[in-house]
């Protein structure tokens, strides 16, 4: 068994600085005017930039290509403090 495939991470470089220590992170994020929640990202702890891996780039596109299709509508409340 290979159970290093999934986790490559490990020793991978940072694209902006170069240096290893990048870590996957879950974070929401604002994509084509959706939120979409739980999206993995890869962080850089030396120079704090978030990157998404080719699939996840995808599958944002998709989403905000057609949001009907993946995001549902959530009404709620919000106010403003004056
Ligand atoms: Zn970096």
């Amino acid at each position: 068994m290979n159970k290093r495939a999934s986790q490559q991470t490990e020793g991978k470089k940072c694209p902006m600085c170069g240096q290893p220590g990048i870590k996957v992170i879950r974070e929401d994020t604002i994509f084509g005017g959706v939120w979409v929640e739980n999206v993995p990202f890869e962080y850089c702890q030396n120079c704090h930039e978030r990157f998404c891996d080719l699939a996840t780039a995808q599958q944002l596109e998709a989403i905000a290509d057609n949001p009907a299709k993946f995001a549902k509508m959530i009404e709620r409340p919000v106010a403003h403090v004056v």
